[in-house]
């Protein structure tokens, strides 16, 4: 199954999450079934790191938006862990600073954009600014509303300028959520994680549904495509996710850069009192 095509967002479309099963996995039945198969797609996106490292011409960034505890965090943990921290990088959008927030809502995400052989995730973004501001009316709407458009051209940019752009909403349902934040009262080691807010937000679940309907469908494109991912189940989280980075950047057409020097040259310059003396 290619998730990319299953998953994919149709810019202009009409969605409605709530009638998008958080729970699919597919023909998948277990964890224990899916696990070789989300290895050998994280094995795929370690070695192509490594490869769009010594290449340095292109970049990929992973947005990642959702609400509380649908994963967020953890599938950055499990999906991304096998990559080189050198060369990879993970920034957290909170709410803006009053630095930040001095500035166009674009500023603080333009900066930790990925360089040339650079890979960077997101956990949340500039997203927040269509989302959380516009549930909240932080802004007005006529503020808010222009936004996408903005979206839409810095992504353009982006993408011109080299970088292959993946966005992930991960798709809980409010039942799952629920369980999850009970979860974390009872562990002692993730209880710091919950904040009174967390509850307070349910509250608004429509309001967010709607505001993350019209962001995807106003922002998936072919270069910058959104990917719902029912993520229920973090196992199948885990599964479509490594299976859409490994296969983007598949299709980066990644490859080394040729030698740099002349190796018969070199050898014999460098290396021939080595190979003498192993003789
Ligand atoms: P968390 O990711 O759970 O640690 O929480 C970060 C909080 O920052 C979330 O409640 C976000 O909605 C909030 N946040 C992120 N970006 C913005 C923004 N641009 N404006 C307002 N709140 C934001
Ligand atoms: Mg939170």
């Amino acid at each position: 199954m290619d998730y990319r095509k299953k998953f994919a967002v149709e810019r202009g479309s009409k969605l409605r999450l709530s009638k998008i099963d958080a729970s699919y996995t597919g023909k998948h039945e277990t964890h224990e079934k899916a696990l070789p198969e989300i290895q050998a797609h994280v094995e795929r996106m370690d070695k192509l790191q490594y490869l769009l490292f010594a290449d340095a011409n292109q970049s990929l960034l992973v947005v990642f938006q959702a609400l509380d505890a649908a994963g967020k965090d953890g599938v950055i943990r499990h999906v991304f862990s096998g990559m080189n921290p050198q060369g990879t990088f993970v920034y957290g959008f909170k709410q803006p600073s009053k630095y930040e927030a001095a500035h166009d809502f674009l500023w603080r995400a333009h900066l930790r954009t990925p360089g040339k052989g650079e890979v960077v995730v997101f956990n949340r973004s500039y997203y927040e600014d269509v989302l959380v501001v516009r549930v909240h009316k932080l802004v007005p709407n006529a503020v808010w509303s222009k936004r996408y458009d903005l979206i839409n051209d810095f992504e353009t940019m982006l993408s011109q300028n080299g970088t292959t752009i993946l966005k992930f909403y991960l798709h809980i349902s409010p039942e799952e959520q629920l369980s999850r934040f009970k979860q974390r009262l009872d562990d002692p080691s993730r209880r710091w994680k919950i904040s009174e807010s967390d509850y307070s937000e349910r509250e608004l679940w429509p309001e967010y549904m709607a505001a993350y309907e019209d962001a995807m469908t106003l922002t998936s494109t072919k270069h910058a495509p959104w990917y719902i991912i029912p993520a229920n189940h973090k196992w199948f989280r885990n599964l479509a996710v490594s299976q859409i980075v490994a296969d983007a950047l598949d299709e980066m057409g990644l490859k080394l850069p040729p030698t740099r020097v002349d190796l018969a040259d070199i050898r014999r310059k460098y290396h021939a009192a080595q190979r003498e003396g192993a003789e």
